[in-house]
């Protein structure tokens, strides 16, 4: 029997892939076509797993039983469709490593959330005593861990492209915060294919799991029309918390799960704005179907510290606070994050637009923010639509003179936010570095 397996892509999730087949007893072979990081190849080679770099020997990958492929190469490209082509499986990181894998799995997505309900959820785990690892988009590759730790739940940040490479794999507690357009480019420019990549999160469910979701999402309000769900469902809101599910009712978070009821005042969450209202909700309602104790999901959701580079509080200089969001890479994003604040603003914004309707934040600039400080090399759609709606807007092309600038735009008592509505790479070399250059340019002032 072949028992090949060929690892497509050196990364993270990667290089957990080869040591957990190679663990299973596989003839595994890794190919990257770009150059890999010195630190994995050091892993692979402690574990002597054979690989190439800078190419992708054709002959070799078409040897395969089955291919992992890294969710970063995309099912358009070439090599893929040869492999489909010779009829050979390909699936994704998460899918084999969950053949392995006899611990619960908590399973979170969503366009927008999914770190910080992630994060959040491991914090109220950990918190609760449980043997916890994370996976995913964040963390350590969930194979990897699979290969060598021994834990009892794990819970796993999923993005549309792991879970378009999962067919076998079933979450016990399923988590779909919200879904709104984005990466369209890999779905044929079809939203309904993105909805559907979305909602593999409860593929093979049955009716000992849970699926917890944003029930005020017109978007998957419709696809709940047309889909029957096994799972037991457990939807959050704002309004009255429903028999089994969560809601916000005159500020108070309510959970009510089995004839047991937490709840919990929105004051007292850690993490700030309506967004990671939802995101509580979300956690407490996995806390809750896991039997975690209510002290403990209180404890978890109100001493919960947050990710770096989503709505950071960062620093506050002469009674002007500075908020690094700079994770905000679309509208949508940007918007939950004016949202939160009550204080006026001044605003950095820019970057790399994928396609922005600005819009949507036209009510919400009007209201809070008193300056826009451009940063992108190209400025124009932000000038072009926020004049006349906001009183004072700079352009900059470098973070240095967008903080100072902000600095000096900004007064006691007030924000200076970035949070960009933009990916970073024009003179960035991701969200994290722009985040980062933020911070260091803040603590220069
Ligand atoms: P993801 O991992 O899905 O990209 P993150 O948790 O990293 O999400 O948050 C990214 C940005 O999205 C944050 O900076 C925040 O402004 C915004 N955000 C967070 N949670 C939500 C939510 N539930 N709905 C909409 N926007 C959100």
């Amino acid at each position: 029997m072949n028992s090949r397996i060929v690892i497509l892509g050196a990364g993270e999730s990667g290089v957990g892939s080869a040591i957990l087949a190679q663990k299973k007893g596989f003839d595994v072979w890794l190919s990257d076509a770009g150059q890999i990081k010195p630190k994995y190849k050091q892993v692979l080679s402690n574990y002597a797993i054979p690989f190439e770099e800078g190419k992708h020997s054709e002959d070799e990958i078409l040897k395969a039983a089955e291919v992992v492929k890294s969710p970063g190469i995309p099912e358009k490209a070439p090599l893929v469709k040869k492999i489909r082509e010779a009829g050979i499986p390909v699936i994704s990181e998460i899918e084999f490593a969950g053949r392995y894998c006899q611990a619960k799995t908590i399973c979170i997505t969503g366009s927008n959330g999914k770190t910080t309900t992630t994060m959040l959820t491991y914090h109220l785990l950990q918190k609760a005593g449980l043997h916890v690892g994370l996976a995913g988009n964040v963390g350590h590759s969930f194979a990897w861990q699979v290969a060598e730790q021994n834990f009892d739940y794990y819970v796993i940040e999923l993005s549309s492209f792991q879970l378009d490479g999962m067919y076998a794999f079933k979450a016990d507690v399923a988590v779909l915060l919200n879904i709104t357009p984005d990466h369209l480019d890999r779905y044929d420019y079809k939203f309904q294919n993105y909805v559907d990549s979305k909602f593999r999160i409860i593929q093979n469910q049955t009716k000992d799991d849970f699926f917890i979701y944003w029930s005020e999402d017109p978007v998957i309000q419709q696809e709940l029309k047309n889909r029957t769900i096994a799972a037991t469902c457990m939807p959050f809101a704002y309004g009255q918390a429903p028999e089994n599910g969560a809601g916000i009712n005159k500020d108070t978070l309510t959970i009510n799960w089995n004839k047991n009821t937490f709840s919990m005042s929105i004051f007292d969450i850690a993490l700030q704005g309506k967004h990671n209202v939802y995101n509580s909700m979300a956690a407490g309602l996995a806390g809750k179907v896991l039997n975690i104790r209510n002290e403990k999901i209180r404890e978890s959701l109100s001493d919960f510290r947050g990710v770096e580079h989503r709505l950071e509080r960062f620093l506050k200089v002469h009674g002007i606070e500075f908020i690094n969001d700079s994770k905000a890479t679309n509208v949508n994003s940007t918007w939950y994050a004016l949202e939160s604040i009550h204080r006026p603003i001044v605003w950095i914004v820019g970057g790399v637009d994928k396609g922005n309707d600005y819009k949507e934040l036209e009510q919400l600039a009007r209201d809070k923010v008193k300056a826009i400080v451009c940063l992108g090399t190209d400025n124009k759609k932000i000038v072009d639509f926020f004049t006349g709606i906001v009183p004072d807007i700079i352009e900059t092309q470098d973070i240095k003179d967008a903080v100072r600038a902000s600095y000096y735009l900004a007064k006691d008592g007030e924000v200076v936010l970035l949070s960009p509505a933009c990916a970073s790479f024009d003179l960035f070399e991701s969200y994290e570095d722009r985040g980062r250059q933020f911070k260091m340019a803040v603590r220069e002032l």
